[in-house]
C-alpha cells in the first residue's frame, strides 16, 4: 500500500535555542496545557509522529529488564543474552536465550487501553508515522496500522538469521526448541539464529531509522508515551522535530530531559490519560 505523502507542516515561531522561551510548568502540570488543549493540537496536526517505550506496556505485564525487580536485575547473567558479542561466541548464552523466549510472559501479554487509544488516535487524526521502542508487538495486535509502524528495535514475534539474512516467525523456532533443539540452527544456512531484535551490539536498521528522523523533522506535534527520552535513537528524534517548530506533548511516568522544552508534560498512567484524551478529540 503506498504510503501517504507528508503534508507541507505550517510555520510557527519556536526559540531557536534549546532553552525555553516561555515559562514552563513542571510536575503535574497544574498550570500547563489541559487536556482539551492538547486534543485540539492533535485534531488539527497535519502530521503527528507518535513514540512509544516500555511504559505503554507495563500495564500488560511486560516485565521490564532494569528496574528493581526487572529481569536482568534479578539475573545478571541474563543480560548476556541480549549481547550480540556473548549470544554468537557462546552456544550456553543461545541456549539460555532460547529457554528464556519459550518461557517469556510476552506471549500471553493482551493490547491495554493504552494502545487502543493509540488506535483510536489513528481513526480520528493525522498520526503519521508510530514508532516504537518496544519489541513486544502489541501495537500491531491492538491494530495500529502496519504501514505507518515503525519497531525501532525489531520484535520478539521474528526470528532472523545472522549469516544468511533468513527471517521467519517466532513460533516455529519456539517449536523446534520444545522439540528438542536447544539451539536451532538455520536451516537455509546452518547459521545462529536470533529473535529479531535488535541487541546490545546491533546496528539498528537504517531505513527504519531514516524513516524515523524524516517523519520528526516533518511532523508538527511529536507525542513521546511511555519512553524516558535517554537513550538513542529515541532521544534523537523529540530534538529533531523541536528543531523543525513542531509542538512536543510528553506522557512519562518519571521526568525526561525534553520535560523543560515540552509544550506539555503529562504523569498520569498512560492506559487512563490516553482514552480519556483521545476521546476529547
Ligand atoms: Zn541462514
Amino acid at each position: 500500500m503506498a504510503r501517504r505523502a507528508l503534508p507541507r507542516r505550517p510555520a510557527r515561531h519556536r526559540c531557536p535555542s534549546l532553552w525555553p522561551c516561555k515559562p514552563i510548568t513542571l510536575g503535574l502540570m497544574t498550570e500547563g496545557p489541559s487536556l482539551d488543549t492538547i486534543a485540539t493540537w492533535l485534531r488539527d496536526a497535519q502530521a503527528i509522529v507518535v513514540l512509544t517505550g516500555a511504559g505503554i506496556s507495563t500495564e500488560s505485564g511486560i516485565p521490564d529488564f532494569r528496574g528493581p525487580n526487572g529481569v536482568w536485575t534479578k539475573n545478571p547473567e541474563a543480560e548476556k543474552t541480549a549481547n550480540l558479542s556473548f549470544y554468537i561466541a557462546d552456544p550456553e548464552i543461545r541456549k539460555m536465550a532460547w529457554q528464556n523466549r519459550l518461557k517469556s510472559e510476552i506471549w500471553q501479554a493482551q493490547p491495554n487501553a493504552g494502545h487502543l487509544a493509540v488506535v483510536e488516535l489513528e481513526h480520528k487524526t493525522n498520526v503519521h508515522t508510530l514508532v516504537t521502542q518496544n519489541v513486544d508487538g502489541l501495537h500491531l495486535a491492538a491494530g495500529s496500522s502496519r504501514d505507518s509502524l515503525i519497531e525501532i528495535h525489531g520484535t520478539v514475534h521474528g526470528v532472523k538469521c545472522l549469516q544468511c539474512g533468513w527471517r521467519g516467525p517466532m513460533t516455529e523456532t519456539l517449536e523446534r526448541v520444545t522439540a528438542g533443539e536447544a539451539d536451532p540452527e538455520c536451516l537455509q544456512c546452518s547459521g545462529i539464529l536470533k529473535s529479531a531484535t535488535i541487541s546490545f551490539g546491533e546496528n539498528l536498521v537504517a531505513e527504519d531509522l531514516e524513516r524515523s528522523q524524516r517523519a520528526a523533522s516533518e511532523c508538527d506535534v511529536f507525542v513521546a508515551l511511555g519512553t524516558s527520552l535517554g537513550v538513542f535513537p529515541a532521544a534523537a528524534l523529540p530534538e529533531i522535530a523541536m528543531s523543525h517548530a513542531a509542538r512536543l506533548v510528553i506522557a512519562n511516568g518519571e521526568p525526561t530531559p525534553f520535560d523543560p522544552f515540552a509544550d506539555a508534560v503529562l504523569r498520569r498512567p498512560l492506559g487512563e490519560l490516553l482514552p480519556e484524551l483521545v476521546a476529547l478529540i
